[in-house]
């Protein structure tokens, strides 16, 4: 998740005394790690036997080792074994590096690119750690079976929220939809939109229905990761989209078609429509990870514009007075039921933090 410092050093100020201490020492044995890898890169450097400095993204990362894919000359398009210089801050699949070849399809990335968004996560001790880069769009896959909940779709949009990253609902399995469901589906996509969130449907299996967008529409020259409940049909999905190639080096299990990585790293893969999806088990539970109050209260994006409104800078938004959110739910302007669900995720967590 992008970070804002006020949340950063929250999540700073909860470490206990042994938690920093341990960090440290990991800090301590990281960096003399680097220092000897430095050195050893430095004596490629010196003796000359690297190319010139060129483009590349990360497309995989395991480790101490990347895979860059190279994005101009002639080895546009492989991917080579990369190791990074170690004045260089993580990097994750999806970043855009400046690397020089090396001999047998290895290369040192030598500076990291900008990057326009960030997903990342909370480690055990609530430090943050990069995940995957420059995605362009969250794609939260729903369906009418598994049933689909108000307080879970939240939960997701709320982790959304706090990357800045512009999210996709998409209703999957529209040949589920029938006379029984459609009227629930519908209302709650409609609060959604009017949300301003914007709605897709299809359907993996059947890529038909009158309503069905097809999704490479969705993913063309973008890069996406998919994210929501088990067995909504992300790994469905991600199969209609990728090159038979990528599902053969085990991308997503030919055979059972439930997800089954080989690996936990988050990978990026060339989609045949031309976009671009990472995915990894991990980002797929995306909306699950930690968030703090002050995210939470954030990623309600309706609830998050009356921030700093209510008459007490410390109000609960729980009856104090002069409460700006509680006065534009009585108003009808925010619903009530979002406001109470941003209550509850936020008490939830409030009780996970007291009990750790
Ligand atoms: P994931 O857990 O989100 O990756 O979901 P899967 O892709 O494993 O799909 C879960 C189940 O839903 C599988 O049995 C799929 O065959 C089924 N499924 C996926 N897409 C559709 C669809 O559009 N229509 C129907 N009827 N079933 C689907
Ligand atoms: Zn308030």
């Amino acid at each position: 998740m992008l970070f804002r410092s006020p949340t950063h050093d929250m999540a700073k100020r909860r470490l206990n005394k042994q938690q920093q201490w341990r960090i440290k020492k990991i800090q301590q044995e990281r960096a003399a790690r680097a220092a000897k890898k430095e050195e050893s890169i430095s004596e490629k450097l010196d003796a000359g036997n690297l190319g010139p400095e060129q483009q590349g993204l990360v497309i995989a990362h395991y480790g101490q080792q990347l895979d860059v894919e190279a994005l101009e000359g002639e080895d546009t398009g492989t991917v080579l074994r990369c190791f990074v210089r170690a004045n260089i801050d993580s990097l994750v699949t999806g970043d855009k590096v400046i690397w020089r070849p090396g001999s047998d399809n290895t290369g040192v990335i030598v500076a990291r690119c900008d990057r326009h968004t960030l997903l990342q996560r909370p480690d055990n001790f609530g430090a943050l750690k990069p995940v995957a880069a420059n995605i362009d769009y969250i794609i939260l896959v729903i369906a009418p079976e598994p049933e689909p909940h108000d307080n879970l779709i939240d939960r997701y949009l709320v982790a959304a929220e706090s990357t800045d990253i512009p999210v996709i609902i998409l209703l999957n399995k529209t040949d589920l939809v029938t006379d029984q469901n459609r009227e629930a589906i519908d209302q709650l996509l409609a609060r959604y939109e009017k949300l301003g969130y914007r709605i897709e449907r299809t359907s993996a299996k059947t890529l038909e229905g009158e309503q069905a967008v097809k999704v490479e529409d969705l993913v063309k020259g973008q890069t996406s990761v998919f994210v929501g409940q088990s067995g909504v049909g992300k790994s469905s999905i991600i199969q209609t989209l990728l090159p038979e190639a990528s599902i053969r080096v085990g991308a997503v299990s030919e055979s059972t078609g439930k997800g089954v990585h080989t690996t936990t790293t988050a990978k990026l893969f060339h989609l045949n429509c031309g976009g671009d999806l990472i995915d990894s088990p991990g980002i797929r539970e995306f909306g699950l990870w930690h968030m703090t109050p002050q995210e939470i209260e954030y990623g309600f994006r309706e609830i998050r514009d009356l921030i700093g409104h209510c008459k007490f800078r410390n109000c609960s938004h729980m009856g104090d007075p002069g409460c700006a959110i509680v006065q534009a739910a009585e108003d009808g302007r925010i619903s009530t039921e979002r406001l109470k669900r941003s209550e509850e995720h936020t008490s939830e967590l409030q009780s996970l933090e007291v009990s750790r």
